[in-house]
């Protein structure tokens, strides 16, 4: 049994079988064999063997000289024979054993000194790779292969690999890169699937088909549980699971203060058909739809067709309550595949979001007129992403206009007086937000972006996570000034980032005067319960104090001390 410790990046608990999704350099994972063991290891092996020969055998079929030569290293007994003897001697499992034989061959064929039996160690490279691959079971993989109840062990996912996850089959996550605020975590959290991330060698210990326990709430896995440990994750997952479904009794009340004032929590969500999860939260709206998802299947953007009919389809369902659609966010982390946008020393500085459409007009034009098209089945408000300062909108108003004229004129029906809001996630658009205020319909803050841009601190990078600090001074006042030059000039303000679905900033998001919190579908209900156990004149005044310490931590903790006492804990 081993334990691993990460970050918490989607809540629940999950229990299921290692579904390996590695890329294809193979991880060796390396672990102790115990002597009872080894017939079953030698058995694994000469079944990997027999495999791998007999793959080699097909391909050389078909002539190939360099597959016939690795054929023969495999009929070879000194390669077989010597990874036997290791299996039995040397107290591992036979992938690592092999990957020692192999470098152990190499070292002694490239000391011969000869060019031609140098060159043959990068054939024992090969069938040691071929061999690793046999005994791991791993072939390319793709995430529509898992199987029901499995838990993806993966290096990192990309946005696109998300597209073939079956929610109903993917029971939990655990990643060796990633952060709470990576694409991955995002994902994770909005299709329901506990994950834990940032678990540096993860990928190199579990193996296929192995049982896995993952606790999202602490950001612990364990693989190969014991049958304590399983039972205790069992009786976890149940009242975790009990726990959820009571506060689905919260669905049909307000999210308001216990002082009377009503906030509005919202979902975010990537794909249309998440808006089943979002109605069944209990959301007043959608407050981000990412439409970049609908970017990322390989080779073309999507028509504005395509385009209109996922918009409607989120907005027929959401009736009467606000969606807020963003325009296209690619770029910096968010990557299509088969679409480079550009190869820059610093993407996440570079060209993304908001700066790519201002440049490629074409691509741009078609999503606002399929935004536009689709406004007249729900009540859609436009969002655009990374904005850094006034002239920017100035441009976006300008192709806006024009397309709305050529819809006009064309006599396409759509709704004139769609809100126009801005994401506020550059620390300059926080600076500026005065200017801004009074240049848009409403604001949302993108702590994610904004924290890492504030900060200097890669969000997707777990190496500096412990510098990404959503309570960090210069952060909370950036959020307080946005809120206060918001307010001043009679806009709302609300923040889609994963600050909003965090229950400890929740009462100083309230006392800092925030009027919407967007997130994942799950988180709701929980956020909705801390809404109606505080008051917003007391979360103001806690704000205040909050606003004269100097660390992040000490806001933490003195937000901890306070909502200790008022709330019951929640179960988890
Ligand atoms: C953010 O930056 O906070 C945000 C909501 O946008 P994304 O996570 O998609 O960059
Ligand atoms: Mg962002």
């Amino acid at each position: 049994m081993l334990e691993f410790a990460g970050i918490s990046a989607s809540p629940g608990i999950a229990i299921g079988r290692v579904f390996l999704f590695l890329e294809d350099k193979l991880a060796i994972p390396r672990y102790a064999i115990a002597p009872s063991q080894v017939d079953a290891e030698q058995g694994r092996f000469a079944a990997a063997l027999a495999r791998a020969a007999a793959e080699l055998r097909a391909l050389a079929a078909a002539g190939n000289p360099v597959v016939e030569a690795h054929l023969l290293m495999f009929e070879d007994p000194e390669l077989a024979s010597a990874v036997r003897r290791g299996v039995a001697e040397r107290n591992h499992n036979a992938e690592w054993v092999v990957a020692e034989v192999v470098e152990e061959l190499s070292a002694r064929l490239g000391a011969a000194g000869t060019t031609y039996l140098q060159e043959r160690t990068l054939d024992f490279h090969d069938v040691g790779q071929r061999l690793i691959g046999q005994l791991l079971e791993h072939r390319r993989a793709s995430l529509a292969d898992a199987p029901e109840g499995s838990v993806i062990v993966t290096r990192t996912l990309m946005p696109s690999d998300t597209l073939t996850l079956d929610r109903h089959r993917v029971v939990g996550i655990a990643a060796d890169a990633g952060s709470r605020t990576s694409h991955t975590a995002i994902l994770a959290r909005s299709l329901g699937i506990p994950a834990v991330l940032g678990l540096s060698d993860i990928s190199r210990h579990a193996r296929a088909g192995e049982e896995i326990c993952i606790d999202g709430n602490r950001g612990v896995v364990v693989v190969g549980p014991d049958a304590d440990t399983r039972a205790r994750y069992t009786q976890r997952k149940a009242a975790w699971e009990e726990a959820t479904a009571r506060l689905a009794g919260l669905n049909d009340l307000p999210a308001e203060t216990l002082d009377g004032k009503l906030v509005s929590l919202e979902a975010n969500i990537e794909v249309p058909d998440e808006v089943d999860a979002v109605l069944a939260h209990g959301a007043d709206g959608v407050g981000l739809f990412r439409s970049e998802f609908l970017f990322l299947q390989p080779g073309r953007f999507p028509s504005e067709d395509e385009q209109e009919r996922a918009y409607t389809a989120v907005l027929r369902a959401m009736g009467e309550r606000p969606v807020t659609i963003r325009t296209l966010d690619l770029g910096g982390d968010k990557i299509a595949p088969g679409f480079a946008l550009a190869a820059e020393a610093n993407p996440i500085l570079g060209w993304r979001a908001i700066r790519y459409c201002l440049a490629r007009p074409e691509v741009f034009r078609v999503q606002l007129r399929a935004l536009l098209r689709a406004s007249v089945h729900g009540t859609l408000r436009l969002m655009f992403p990374l904005i850094s300062g006034p002239t920017e909108l100035e441009r976006i108003r300008e192709i806006l206009a024009g397309v709305k004229a050529d819809l006009t004129r064309e006599g396409v029906p759509f709704r004139a007086d769609v809100p126009v809001g801005i994401m506020v996630e550059v620390p300059s658009a926080a600076l500026t937000s005065d200017l801004l205020a009074s240049r848009v319909d409403f604001f949302s803050i993108g702590t994610n972006d904004l924290i890492q841009y504030t900060l200097a601190v890669d969000r997707g990078n777990e190496r500096v996570a412990y510098l990404y600090d959503p309570f960090h001074p210069a952060v909370l006042r950036l959020v307080r000034m946005t809120i206060l030059n918001a307010h001043a000039r009679g806009i709302p303000v609300g923040m889609c980032g994963e600050m909003a679905g965090d229950p400890l900033a929740t009462v100083v998001l309230l006392g800092l005067g925030l009027d919407s919190f967007s997130m994942g579908p799950l988180g709701i209900p929980p956020i909705k319960r801390i809404v109606r156990s505080v008051g917003a004149m007391e979360a103001e005044s806690l704000v205040r104090t909050l606003l004269a310490l100097p660390s992040g931590g000490e806001i933490a903790a003195a937000v901890r001390r306070w909502t200790g006492t008022r709330l019951e804990p929640s179960a988890d």
